[in-house]
């Protein structure tokens, strides 16, 4: 079983066809083809409409048609099983007259997509598919900056990119839609030029990119006027990031598929952002522990305290602190810090206390600070190191 036809042939849709235009497709060839619709032809229906179901089976879902794409009509080793879409014995060998054999013929698009199909086709069964075959497109890289705070709940952002998309005209062919592509004469349609040189250590065989057809081994002849026959036009789309909250600086979101489109049905390439999270003025991260410094007065720090803890969604917790709580001491609410992007847990708040020396004093301040001096005027003894510390 050599010739299994393409999928995209089968359908009538081309490589970049959208979930729509499959389905499109799909219901009207099934009901073109279903056994009881011909009565007169049942075998030859029976055929067609198995071969549809299969072909519309594999391109309708998003990772099988991936694999498709990327594997061809064959399949990885083990991919699909017997009798899977990849491992079946629907096999179906289309001739010219067949093909002419359909009705409405003009229904299924330009005759662009139909010939690029057959182009694919035909290149298919041949050594050629390792230069000539689906390559996945190029990622793209690009950075984001956010607040801490965003980086703390999660956020949702609206990015515009600059990227080549599939011509919506010629649909990736870059033919004028109605014309052909055609082999490349040059190369012979495989995409290298085999060249000689000679170097300091003898003749050396190269094999280059042929620069006629730059690798692709078809040349167009008459370009399509909407992208002037690259088959891609550069467009900006709007694209929306999930950051998942948790974040922290300098990791990166990958969103699968938006990046630059595949070569020769290839899977699209994916998009990595790169978050940047600005500083707080208020907070420091290690991990998933939220750290802060919360000043308390003197008053504060010697007979203990309620304070208002400023958590970093916006809300306030209260923490008692006992008293004689010393400055520099350091306070952990539990859970109140970070999600963790990899695990299921959350992040401390910590927060040390920074007992503040007043500068300034009432009057009334001032005489009760030094009523309280008279009790406790003597300095404490200078601490040893290592007993306490
Ligand atoms: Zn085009
Ligand atoms: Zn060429």
């Amino acid at each position: 079983m050599a010739n299994k036809r393409d999928y995209y042939e089968v359908l009538g849709v081309s490589k970049t066809a959208t979930d729509d235009e499959l389905k499109k497709a799909y219901r009207k060839l099934a009901k073109k083809y279903h056994p009881d619709a011909n009565p007169d032809n049942k075998k030859e229906a029976e055929a067609k409409f198995k071969e549809v179901n299969e072909a519309y089976e594999t391109l309708s879902n998003p990772e099988k048609r991936r694999m498709y794409d990327q594997f061809g009509p064959d399949g990885p080793q083990g991919f699909g099983g017997a009798g899977g879409p990849f491992g079946g014995g629907n096999y179906y060998s289309y001739t010219s007259s067949g093909f002419n054999g359909f009705d409405g013929f003009s229904d299924f698009g330009d005759l662009g997509d139909i010939f690029s199909s057959f182009f694919g086709g035909g290149a298919r069964t041949s050594s050629r598919q390792k230069t000539r075959g689906p390559r996945k497109g190029a990622d793209l890289n690009l950075n984001i900056d956010i607040t801490f705070e965003e980086a703390f709940l999660g956020v949702e952002k609206e990015i515009v990119i600059t990227r080549p998309e599939t011509c919506d005209v010629c649909h990736g062919t870059g033919a004028r839609p109605g014309t052909s592509v055609t082999k490349c004469p040059i190369c012979n349609g495989t995409g290298t030029v085999k060249q000689v040189q000679n170097t300091i250590l003898g003749q050396m065989q190269t094999t280059r990119t042929c620069t006629n057809c730059h690798g692709t081994g078809e040349v167009i002849k008459e370009p399509c006027d909407n992208c002037k026959g690259k088959g891609t036009v550069r467009k900006q789309p709007r694209i929306k990031v999930k950051i998942p909250a948790g974040i922290d600086d300098n990791q990166t979101v990958v969103l699968r598929g938006e990046g630059e489109p595949g070569e020769k049905g290839g899977p699209k390439g994916d998009l990595y952002i790169t978050v940047r999270v600005k500083k707080s003025s208020v907070y420091t991260r290690q991990g998933t522990t939220v750290m802060c410094e919360i000043p308390v007065t003197i008053t504060q720090a010697t007979l203990g305290a309620e304070l208002k803890i400023p958590m970093v969604d916006g809300s306030t917790e209260i923490y008692t602190i006992p008293e004689g709580t010393q400055t520099g001491t350091k306070f952990t609410i539990r859970e109140r810090g970070f999600n963790s992007i990899s695990s299921a847990t959350r992040g401390n708040f910590v927060f040390t206390v920074v007992v503040q020396t007043p500068k300034r004093l009432s009057r009334e301040q001032r005489d009760l600070l030094e009523q309280l001096a008279r009790t406790m005027n003597e300095q404490p003894p200078v601490k040893k190191r290592g007993i306490f510390g």
